[in-house]
């Protein structure tokens, strides 16, 4: 299984296709991580705030892959907005995940109403200068907030980790993020189900002999983002993976792209506060 790489703006080399287990339970995060890298997944997404650093890392440590063939994506919660707090909240998601370096460490959410987010990105620079996330980036920022980091702070962040799939395009923000020289990265690429009982997404699967989830990823690798779908579905992990074998034409894409409509499934940047992040 070859999944391509996305330079990011620094030089480091991200797998487009990565697993993500937002959701999936501590308990069974080992084993589900273990069985995504089995089927060829090489970039993890997790975060302080899923709970389940310490199965990926269990994962990673029993799989045993040389360290560098593996991309972790990890971030930090709202709670621990500031830069004491972030350097403290580095330290402990490093421990879970029994790893010195991380590959890619963001700002989960920005929380403007607490303006911290601008600190917590100093913290994330202290970070990655010092070698301890090889890229630092972020994570549901609104055009307002990179700017914000353009204009006060040194280092453009490497990725921006949003909300995109058919039914939300958001296409304000991933054309910020490009313009910007981010790297758009893609959560909730199924729409978490919603974009696959989708007429011009069944249709494709029809017409490929592939699955709508196959489509829909895709239809993301051919925009050039970064995928992170989740599954606990042992079918479905490897399905998810497998999209290097046929290839979606111009009106397949353009029926895909016709079908934003604003069905937002997550939380709203501008005022998602969560503490857990
Ligand atoms: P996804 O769009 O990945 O959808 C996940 C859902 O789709 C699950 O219910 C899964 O079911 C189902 N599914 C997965 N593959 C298939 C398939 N091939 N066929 C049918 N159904 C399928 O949504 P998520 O919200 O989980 O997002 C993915 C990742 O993005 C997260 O795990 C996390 O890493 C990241 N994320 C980041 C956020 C942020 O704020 N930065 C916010 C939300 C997500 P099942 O597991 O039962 O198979």
């Amino acid at each position: 299984m070859s999944v391509p790489v996305i330079t990011l703006n620094n030089g480091v080399q991200i797998p487009q296709v990565g697993y993500g287990v937002f959701q999936v339970p501590a308990e069974e995060t080992q084993r589900a991580v273990e069985a995504a890298l089995e089927v060829g997944y090489r970039h993890i997404d997790t975060a302080a705030g899923y709970d389940n650093e310490e199965g990926v890392g269990a994962a990673l440590r029993a799989v045993g892959l040389p360290r560098e063939d593996v991309f972790v994506t990890t971030k930090v919660r709202n709670k621990d907005h500031g830069f004491e707090e972030t350097l403290a909240a580095f330290d402990a998601s490093s421990t879970a995940l029994r790893l010195d370096v991380v590959d890619l460490y963001l700002i989960h959410w920005p929380v403007p109403s607490k303006d911290g987010y601008v600190q917590t990105w100093r913290a994330l620079e202290k970070l990655h200068a010092d070698g301890a996330a090889r890229s630092v980036g972020v994570s549901n920022f609104l055009p307002e907030h990179l700017e914000r980091l353009r204009t006060e702070t040194d280092v453009v962040p490497a990725v921006n980790q949003v909300e995109v799939h058919p039914g939300y395009q958001n296409r304000a923000v991933a054309d910020a993020s490009a313009a910007a020289g981010v790297a758009v990265e893609a959560y909730s690429p199924l729409g978490r189900g919603a974009a696959l009982t989708k007429p011009a997404v069944t249709g494709a699967a029809d017409e490929l002999g592939v699955t709508p989830a196959q489509v829909v990823l895709r239809w993301h690798v051919q925009h050039g983002r970064i995928v992170i779908p989740k599954s606990v579905t042992p079918e479905r992990v490897a399905a998810n993976i497998d999209l290097f074998g046929f290839e979606l034409d111009e009106d397949q894409m353009a029926a895909i792209d016709a079908l934003d409509a604003g069905e937002r499934t997550g939380g709203d940047p501008a005022t998602m506060d969560l503490p857990q992040g």
